[in-house]
């Protein structure tokens, strides 16, 4: 083999190395959370009173949801969706009332519903979102009102921000891994997904063609007075992002970066 062609092989498979380059070998976040689900419709799912799921994973109170997509259901007493007459739009999600309170998050972890591993991987979790933003996670008291319960629920999910009174993140047997748990306390912080922020058009392209009509919601813009990106830049490889065929219709394309070398940091979770 002449030295040429050791180079050339040599320069090819460090290409190929670098992160942007890397085939998904690993399902994204997205499909993680899609197959811990055993419910078959989980895409709307309402999970208690009061309460609607929605982009798998999302637990939204009715007023966080009727302004997140600018619609008006409402939820009679059965949890039957009926359509209201149009009214004004209420007051913006970023309001302080779904903030914790002082940073900090008060959780519990069901005993028994994880072995040491996965409590393992939720510490560290915690440690991480510690590390990277002002938020504080400290063990509950009985004297805290508003408290995150982590236990063995029906798939992954959880509520935005601070929802009042005891809160679950669930995280069953499928959605054990570091970076599915990431997501979820990124949700309890009150983070969205990276692709609904209002300023994605610039970083990623929605093909409309490959989503079911049906669930094309889930890639709503939110209204710019909804979401505080805090001046953040858009972040390809944030783990509230979803990959690049989140909801597909065919296996094709859902989320295109518009800076192709980033395709398939989309929804990577590195651990
Ligand atoms: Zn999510």
């Amino acid at each position: 083999m002449k030295f040429a062609h050791v180079i050339f092989i040599v320069v090819t498979l460090l290409i190929l190395m670098t992160p942007q380059f890397l085939p998904l070998s690993s399902k994204s976040i997205d499909e993680l959370i899609a197959g811990a689900s055993e419910m078959s419709n989980f895409y709307l799912e309402d999970m208690e009173e009061g309460t609607i799921r929605r982009e798998l994973d999302m637990v939204l109170t009715l007023e966080q949801y009727n302004s997140l997509y600018e619609t008006n259901i409402a939820l009679s007493i059965d949890g039957q969706k009926k359509r209201g007459r149009p009214r004004p739009r209420r007051k913006a999600i970023r309001d302080k009332k779904y903030r914790w309170t002082n940073k900090e998050i008060p959780f519990k972890i069901v005993p028994n519903d994880f072995d040491v591993n996965s409590t393992r991987d939720i510490y560290e979790a915690i440690a991480e979102w510690q590390n990277y933003t002002c938020i504080t996670f400290r063990s509950a008291t009985n004297s805290d009102p508003n408290f995150v319960e982590i236990d063995n629920g029906n798939g992954c999910y959880s509520n935005v921000g601070m929802a009042g009174g005891s809160q679950t993140v669930g995280l069953s047997g499928g959605c054990r891994f570091k970076g599915v748990i990431l997501h979820m306390l990124g949700h309890a912080i009150g983070f969205h997904h990276e692709h609904n922020r209002p300023d994605r058009d610039y970083y990623v392209t929605i093909i409309e063609r490959n989503i079911p009509a049906n669930l094309l919601y889930n890639f709503k813009k939110y209204p710019l007075d909804e979401i505080n990106t805090y001046g953040v830049p858009y972040d390809y490889s944030s783990i509230m992002q979803y990959g690049g065929r989140a909801f597909s219709l065919n296996g094709e394309i859902t989320i295109k970066a518009n800076d192709p070398k980033y395709q398939n940091v989309l929804g990577n979770r590195m651990s």
